[in-house]
């Protein structure tokens, strides 16, 4: 039995006949660029999502991109971001002439930790880019007292988060900071056929100026106050993505049941912790932390060998791919050393959470269609791993 980290046909299948539906209309319309289904997505997910004014747009890259872009951020200005996360998060920042500053990350939620964001502030920083990775929420109370005392903006990247939330603070994912941008990409939780992304924020004033950079600051016809681009989205996806928000709520249930199974089951496993502050620092399987409020983009694992190297964990990655299961790692090489950032000069410094995130992280496959004999097996081809 092969087990895939992902079957979108599985889930796009029993939709088919909407899904073909959107696409004649559209077809039908002739109305390719932004108008009424766009429109009337951009409402049903700012409502979705807890914030006043959604938009839609090209991507989640394009989404970040284009909030720095509203907040006027570019070359001379600092902006904190975690380092162990997509490279979309850094790579806007860089391409608008900010610089990315990276922040270490809490073992515990795999997420920026606060306390080193406070030490990074600079009288250049302007921002700082928490991602809620995997679908945990980050720790927006705390980075949204220091991001006030500071006076910075706070953009979530929440492209892996839709619809998250946490019992320590209130609001979902995107709808705190001043800004929210999401991805819409194949793999994300709510995914188009294609790419996609959105913004979300409830200041007005911000909304309308985001509006008119994503049509290259236009504002009206041909007459441009500001220096835009295009960040439109296409009709088309949001009415492929309006076939399934209705079902987005089952979806992410389905994802926390699988959860909660391997969460229970795994935890029954020789080596295996559910907490990372008790479990040794060596030859240890650790457990993601569970949340109400997880959204489970990814479920990851943490596989400790008996030295600091990521050899214990590609060893275990092997194994599962030998076997049929699939599996990633989400991330391999935390930003501040990647070789397009050298220049920032932070490749030297030791970020200790995120390398070792680096090291050992693996996630294997939690999506909403997996079968019960598909995680059946996943269980079992851990447990003989760690009888081996
Ligand atoms: C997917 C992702 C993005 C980028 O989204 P795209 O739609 O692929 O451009 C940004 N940040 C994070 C954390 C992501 O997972």
């Amino acid at each position: 039995m092969k087990i895939p980290m992902l079957n979108l046909t599985a889930q796009n299948l029993p939709i088919e006949a909407e899904l073909k539906e959107a696409f004649a209309n559209i077809l039908h319309s002739g109305r390719f660029i932004l108008g009424p289904e766009v429109d009337q997505f951009e409402e049903k997910i700012a409502a979705m999502a807890g914030a006043k004014h959604a938009i839609g747009v090209s991507s989640g890259t394009d989404a970040l991109l284009l909030a720095l872009m509203t907040l006027e951020i570019g070359p001379g200005d600092e902006v904190l971001c975690p380092a162990f996360t997509f490279f979309a998060t850094a790579g806007s920042i860089a391409r608008l002439g900010a610089r990315p500053v990276f922040v270490d990350s809490l073992e515990e939620t795999f997420n920026i930790d606060p306390a080193d964001a406070v030490k990074k502030i600079t009288d250049r920083t302007r921002a700082i880019i928490p991602v809620h990775l995997y679908g945990e929420m980050a720790d927006m109370k705390a980075l949204r007292e220091i991001a006030k005392r500071h006076d910075l903006a706070l953009i979530e990247d929440a492209a892996q988060a839709l619809g998250a939330s946490s019992e320590k603070f209130e609001g979902k994912a995107g709808a705190i900071g001043d800004f929210g941008a999401f991805s819409f990409f194949p793999s994300k939780n709510l995914g188009c056929l294609g790419d996609g992304g959105l913004l979300i924020t409830s200041d007005e004033e911000l909304a309308n100026r985001a509006r008119i950079l994503r049509v290259h600051g236009m504002e009206p016809k041909y007459f441009h106050p500001y220096v835009g681009a295009n960040f439109r989205m296409d009709p088309l996806q949001a009415a492929f993505l309006r076939v399934k928000l209705p079902h987005y709520e089952n979806y992410t249930e389905k994802r926390r049941k699988n959860a909660e199974f391997y969460l229970e089951r795994l935890a029954e496993l020789p080596g295996v912790f559910s907490d990372p502050e008790t479990a040794p620092e060596k030859n240890a399987v650790l457990l993601p932390k569970s949340n109400p409020g997880h959204i489970w983009n990814q479920f990851t694992l943490r596989i400790r060998g008996d030295r600091p190297t990521s050899e214990r964990r590609d060893e275990f990655r092997n194994f599962l791919s030998g076997r049929g299961i699939g599996n990633e790692i989400y991330y391999p090489k935390p930003l501040h050393t990647q070789e397009c950032f050298s220049e920032t000069g932070q490749s030297e410094e030791s970020l200790p959470q995120a390398e070792a995130l680096a090291r050992e992280s693996i996630s294997i496959p939690v999506f909403p269609e997996l079968s019960d004999s598909q995680k059946e097996k996943v269980v079992e081809v851990i447990s003989e791993f760690l009888r081996k």
